[in-house]
This record gives structure tokens, sequence and C-alpha cells, in this order.
């Protein structure tokens, strides 16, 4: 990539940023050479972008893959990057909320399908949540975070940045970290530190489970009273005391644990315990 493109085309069309639709676009080449090569992209591929900006990492995909379908919601940035990548005929663009789009719908027969972004921080984990509860055929997401979200991604129990956002994408993916990247690669700087992580989805999720709905409902009580014993987190649920006790005994988990202290098969055991007993 040209080293300026970036500041050059926000220039040329007198771009103005919007803040709140986390619009820091990169501007350091090696970085976007970085995410192309950790998504691994071939020619066969079909890759998602969400949040194109003005489309800078999208021509570096466009060069690598078969196709890219580019969801952003800026209107302003579509006459932009249609002028600007008008060159690339496997370049396809949906002016939407990443949020409100039926992947289903996109991806439709494509077989091997990967995400990549630079997320626009303000929704990242709503974004992730949605793309992994969605069962969509995505092979990978390499995606550009905010380093926190990351750690808190990759987080072993005891940890503080273990929670449910980990066990999420640790039940359904691999993790593999592709590169920091400092806010000076950033055009307007963001005031925090970024991280690219590629998330390989499995064949099978790491845990299997009897009801996967009360898995996560399960991890999602244990971290929202942090500071609760696992019991007293677990009531909040309504589940029989009882039942509750029982389960936990068949499941040799102490009562007075802290969810944070639970390991990803623990869950999967105390789950299917609670399950077989409702
Ligand atoms: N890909 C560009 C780059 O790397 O320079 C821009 C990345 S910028 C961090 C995030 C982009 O996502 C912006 O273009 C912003 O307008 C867009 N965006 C924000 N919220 C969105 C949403 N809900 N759905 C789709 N795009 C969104």
């Amino acid at each position: 990539m040209e080293k300026n493109s970036t500041k050059e085309i926000v220039n040329k069309y007198n771009f103005k940023f919007t803040k709140s639709l986390g619009q820091n676009f990169l501007i350091d080449s090696q970085v976007l050479t970085d995410i192309v090569e950790g998504a691994e992209i071939n020619n066969n591929d079909f890759i998602i972008e969400i949040g194109p900006g003005v489309g800078t990492l999208t021509k570096e995909l466009l060069k690598a893959a078969k196709k890219v379908m580019a969801i952003e919601l800026d209107s302003d940035l579509v006459p932009i990057l249609k002028e600007e990548l008008k060159d690339y005929e496997n370049f396809q663009l949906i002016n939407k909320d990443a949020l409100k789009v039926d992947f289903n719908e996109i991806i439709g027969e494509e077989q091997s399908v990967k995400l990549v972004a630079n997320l626009p921080y303000y929704v990242t984990t709503p974004i992730i949540a949605k793309l992994l509860n969605g069962h969509y055929k995505f092979k990978s997401l390499t995606i550009m975070i905010q380093k926190e979200v990351g750690e808190r991604i990759a987080a072993k129990p005891n940890t503080k940045e273990y929670g449910a956002l980990s066990l999420l994408v640790q039940y359904y993916c691999d993790i593999k970290i592709i590169r920091k990247v400092s806010p000076s690669s950033f055009m307007p700087k963001p005031r925090v530190e970024s991280i690219v992580i590629r998330l390989d989805r499995l064949d099978e999720p790491k845990v299997k489970v009897k009801n996967q709905e009360l898995f996560f409902k399960i991890v999602r009580a244990s971290f929202n009273m942090r500071r609760k014993t696992l019991w007293n987190a677990l009531k909040s649920l309504g589940i029989n005391k009882d039942l509750l006790e029982k389960a936990l005994g068949e499941a040799e988990i102490d009562p007075k644990r802290r969810g944070e202290t639970l390991s990803i098969d623990e869950f999967g055991r105390l789950s299917d315990c609670i399950n077989e007993l409702l």
C-alpha cells in the first residue's frame, strides 16, 4: 500500500470523522500487511469486512481474496468507497449496521468464509457475540480490537480478565494473537492500545454440553456478581436450592467457590448436572 493513502483519501474527499462511530482509520501499511497475512487469506476465500472506512484494508483484502463484501454504516463513506475501489470487480458494499445484518443471507452458498475487521471499539463485544452465537459458516474472524478486550478474550481462570466474554469465545474458537498495534498507527489516534487476533472456529465447541443455552446462562450469572459465591450467583437464576445443592455435589464443585475460578470444563460439567435434574 502507498504509505499515506488513507490520509490522501481523507483529504481528497474532505471526509469528516464521526467519533461516535469509532472511526480510527489505519495509516500504517505494515499493520495492513500483517492483518492480511495473519488472516491467511487465499484466492478461494469470501471475505466479509465490517467497517471498511475509506477502504485501505479493503483494497489489500481485494487483492488477496476471491471476493470482499464490506458492511459500512456511515453513508458518507459509500461514494468514497465506490470511487476508490471501482477497479475491483470482486468488491461489494452494504450500507448497513453490522448488528442488523443477516449474515446467512450474505454468505449464501459460499464455502470458505472469513471475517476481517478493524472493529469500531464501541460495538466490539456485541458484534463478536452476534458472529459467534449466530452459528454462521465463518472459518475464522481476524479482528483488530482494543488490547484490554483481547486480554479478556484470551484470559484464563483465576485472573481479573476472565469472564463471560472469555468463555463465549473459548467455547467456539481457538485464539491466535497476530500482533499489537499502537495508537500512532491510526488517524485520528485512539486513546487505547490495540491488538489483532484471529479466532479460528472449532469444528465442535470446546466442551460438549447437553443444553447450550443453560450453559451460557450459568456462565453469565456466575460473572454478573463476581464477588459472590457460585451458590449465591446461581440462586439468582431461580434454581431450586435442593436441586442446586445436588447438582454442585454431582459436579464435584464447592458451592463456596466463585465463578471466576471455574474452568470451561467445570462450567460444562455443572451445566450438565443442573440440566439433568431440571
Ligand atoms: N477498516 C478501516 C481501517 O482499518 O482504516 C476503518 C476502521 S474504523 C476503526 C471502524 C469503521 O466501522 C468505520 O468506518 C465506521 O464508520 C464503521 N462502523 C461503525 N459502526 C458500525 C456498524 N455498527 N456497522 C458497520 N460499520 C460500522
